[in-house]
């Protein structure tokens, strides 16, 4: 492995690693590959740990006495509430269990805020001349398409190991009252692995902000997703916005689309009880009550919280060795070379890889036309613009790890193409 710097090459060197990485190139598309890292689920296999739930509940009534087949308990089923109460360190009364998806109650979250505006609202958002987000980058798209279909515009601070760029944050939401609001993933976060500390929690909840309905929300979707023994325990943002005396600044959502099924998990809400009284007032023109026969499903299969703990080290387990094979593999391939930087992450989902910038686009398209599907460059950036086309994410979870393997050396082969191009201009 020659492992020399692309930018410490003499000219005919560099002619020579273009010639090279060309050659590798051709001979990678004609083997006809079909790979695809663009996914963040999980493999069938992990799905598979859940299928108990199949067989589940064994009772129509919970512990508590309810028939789950019946209308009503909005909130969510009492003991699941209390069961996941305990893993995301927040009080049963905070915490609401809903349907599969915590995206949607995100959604409906900002939809009620528009329309209807907050518990410490002046007016509906809707009735602002411009409501605007903070938004830390790279971040998950889904967010950022979210608050593109409503209108709400995005400012970017950069997305750093600590969390968002606190100080950047709070000189921001200081003077300007349009921003009402921001994102943060702070457990392994989309797609950098990020854990945000205590000091930047503390921080961020309390900041002055010149909006006072300002919102966080703390999308803990990786809180329990751990790759490594080292679990990071995500700070306790409920208790210190209220400690800041902001209670209703953060709303927390999390959900067990990664833990039991990506399509018929629960999806949780947590935060002050004005806040979930306010969510609740909303979500009940709208439902008489939630799945029930699911939740109590969840309950009687994980039996306590350490039980979903056991269950979460059994998709550790199943997914560790793809993310040690995309740090095998990049850092035999690109380390030393100085054309790419990437994280491994102890947690989640993703692997955010930084290659050459001006060069992701077109190592994406290289892949692409080898057979090997990754994520459109820029997705994780607000209206798909990642300023420097830098950024890559790599979501190694659902192929098995042959394909990981295959897949990577072909990413590995295509970066380096696009750096020796770049370089050779
Ligand atoms: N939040 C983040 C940060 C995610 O990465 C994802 C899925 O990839 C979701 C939310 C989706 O959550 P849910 O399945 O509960 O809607």
């Amino acid at each position: 492995m020659n492992a020399t710097p692309l930018a410490d090459l003499s000219a005919d060197d560099l002619a020579a690693l273009l010639h090279e990485q060309q050659a590798a190139y051709e001979e990678l598309k004609a083997k006809g590959l079909s790979l695809d890292l663009t996914r963040g689920k999980p493999s069938a296999q992990q799905l598979d740990l859940s299928d108990r739930l199949l067989q589940l509940p064994s009772t129509t009534r919970s512990a508590s006495g309810v028939d789950v087949r019946n209308y009503g308990g909005l909130e969510g089923l009492k003991e699941l509430r209390e069961m996941f109460a305990e893993l995301l360190w927040v009080e049963p009364e905070q915490l609401v269990a809903g349907g599969s998806s915590s995206l949607t109650m995100m959604r409906e979250c900002l939809v009620d805020l528009v329309l209807f505006g907050g518990v410490d609202s002046e007016r509906p958002w809707g009735q602002e001349e411009k409501v605007r987000f903070v938004c830390p980058v790279p971040g998950y798209d889904r967010h950022f398409t979210l608050l593109e279909s409503l209108g709400i515009e995005m400012l970017t601070v950069p997305m750093d190991d600590d969390g968002p760029d606190a100080e950047a944050v709070a000189a921001l939401v200081a003077d300007d009252p349009t921003i009402k609001g921001m994102w943060v993933v702070p457990t392994y976060a989309n797609p950098t692995g990020a854990v945000v500390t205590q000091e930047v929690a503390a921080r961020l909840t309390s900041m002055p902000t010149a909006a006072p309905d300002f919102k966080i929300f703390w999308d803990n979707a990786y809180a329990l997703h751990h790759l490594t023994e080292d679990e990071a325990k995500s700070a306790d943002v409920l208790t210190l916005a209220s400690a800041a005396g902001h209670p209703h600044r953060p709303i927390m959502f999390a959900s067990t689309s990664k833990i039991t099924y990506a399509g018929a998990g629960v999806a949780f809400l947590a935060a002050s009880t004005d806040n979930v009284a306010w969510y609740l007032r909303h979500l009940g023109n709208g439902s008489i009550g939630p799945d029930k026969v699911n939740h109590l499903r969840h309950v009687e299969f994980f039996g306590t919280p350490q039980g979903v703990r056991d269950h979460m080290v059994k998709h550790r387990e199943i997914i560790a060795p793809k993310f040690a094979e995309v740090d095998r593999v990049l850092t035999e391939r690109l380390g030393g070379r100085g054309v790419a930087t990437w994280n491994t992450p102890a947690g989640g989902y993703f692997v955010n890889l930084d290659v050459v910038p001006g060069t992701a686009s077109r190592v994406v398209e290289l892949a692409r036309e080898a057979g090997v599907a990754l994520t459109p460059a820029g997705s994780s950036f607000p209206y798909k613009q990642d300023p420097d086309d830098t950024n890559i994410r790599l979501a190694p979870t659902m192929p098995p790890v042959a394909e990981v393997t295959g897949a990577m050396e072909a990413v590995a082969t295509c970066v380096l193409l696009a750096a020796a191009e770049k370089a050779s201009q």
